[in-house]
């Protein structure tokens, strides 16, 4: 490492709802914050055209125009948004010193506080016709995209407590919710298990693949595949939900943070502080339970303040420090 880093007060990784919202907070603290977008600038709503349940938006709103208005407010106080990823991170001064973090394998970088904002990312099936149709009836988040497809037949793809929950938030609103379980029993706990199998529009299928999504434009059909029997059958759905979980982005922060077994970051009671004094963490890359922009972005706001008070708390002890010091030399 060069002994010329740059040094800066606040490093904000990831540049979606949470790292923005933190974006705008910490610019207006003064905390003059650098942004690194990752290789997804906007993050996970870039990639959806309807975001209808942002506060705000009362005509609902564009995912990548979302995007492009938090960049242009956290531009406005003063954020520097930069292009690049964080690949590699020094949290070794674990007394509330200085974090240090390289950008794009190159250039490492100092910073008085770092916010995480990474997000997670959804799993997809990898199915040629799922993919296509990704945005055009394939979604991965029933609570976003669940209301689209209001009174109509839909199926959902997986097993655990989260496909267990939102199939029978779907099977709430839409007219019957085929459900597809790929081994021969769920993996969701037993409550979540009654839950599924005590609802009666969903149509819960053991042994079953995906074996086609039908559909050019958006989803017209799916063909399922019984593993068992080896027969394959066809319905018509106008929505397939795939819920077979999320990957948090947390490879670069492994033994360096507390994370829980799936890779979360763990942050302390209600505050997105991690186990490293300075380092702080929002939005999906800490919660695996409510996941949606809005929460995100209330964790990023949360995140900046928790920044902020560190920060005037570490410069009000070093300010001490250098008092006392010139207190004794005198
Ligand atoms: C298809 C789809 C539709 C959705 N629709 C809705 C909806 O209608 N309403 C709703 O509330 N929610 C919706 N969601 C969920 C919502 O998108 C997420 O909850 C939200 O985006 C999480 O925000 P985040 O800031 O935590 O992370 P993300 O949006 O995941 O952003 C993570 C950011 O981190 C960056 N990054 C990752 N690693 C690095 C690194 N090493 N260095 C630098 N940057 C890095 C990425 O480039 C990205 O910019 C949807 C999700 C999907 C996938």
């Amino acid at each position: 490492m060069s002994d010329k880093l740059e040094r800066i007060k606040t490093l904000i990784i990831g540049s979606g709802p949470a790292g923005y919202t933190a974006a705008i907070y910490a610019a207006r603290a003064d905390l003059k914050p650098v942004m690194y977008t990752g290789l997804e600038p906007g993050g996970q709503l870039t990639t959806t055209t309807e975001v209808d349940n942002f506060p705000g938006y009362a005509d609902g709103v564009d995912g990548p125009k979302m995007m492009m208005d938090l960049q242009k407010q956290a531009e406005r106080f003063g954020t520097e948004v930069r292009i690049g990823m964080i690949t590699e991170v020094d949290f070794s001064d674990k007394t509330g010193g200085i974090h240090k973090a390289c950008v794009d394998n190159s250039t490492w970088i100092e910073a008085e506080s770092i916010i995480i904002s990474t997000g997670a990312t959804a799993r997809y099936l990898g199915l040629p016709s799922e993919q296509r149709l990704r945005g055009g009836g394939v979604s991965a988040c029933a609570v976003c995209d669940g209301f689209f497809y209001k009174g109509q037949d839909v199926a959902i793809v997986g097993g655990g407590d989260t496909a267990a929950e939102e199939a029978t938030y779907l099977a709430n609103i839409c007219n019957k919710v085929t459900m597809l379980v790929r081994g021969d029993q769920m993996r969701a706990s037993k409550a979540m298990q009654h839950r599924v199998t005590s609802t009666k529009n969903i149509d819960l299928r053991y042994n079953t693949e995906v074996d086609e999504v039908i559909g050019e434009q958006v989803v017209e059909g799916l063909r399922m595949l019984n593993k068992e029997t080896g027969e394959k059958e066809q319905i018509e759905i106008t929505g397939l939900f795939i819920a077979i979980g999320h990957k948090p982005n947390t490879d670069i922060f492994k033994e360096k943070l507390t994370m829980d077994d799936t890779g979360y970051i763990i942050t302390e009671g209600k505050s997105t502080k991690t186990n490293v004094p300075g380092v702080f963490a929002s939005g999906d890359v800490q919660d695996k339970i409510y996941r949606q922009a809005v929460t995100a972005a209330g964790t990023g706001c949360m995140a900046a303040l928790d920044a902020e008070r560190y920060l005037a708390v570490v410069e009000s002890e070093e300010g001490e420090e250098v008092k006392t010091t010139k207190k004794v030399e005198a």
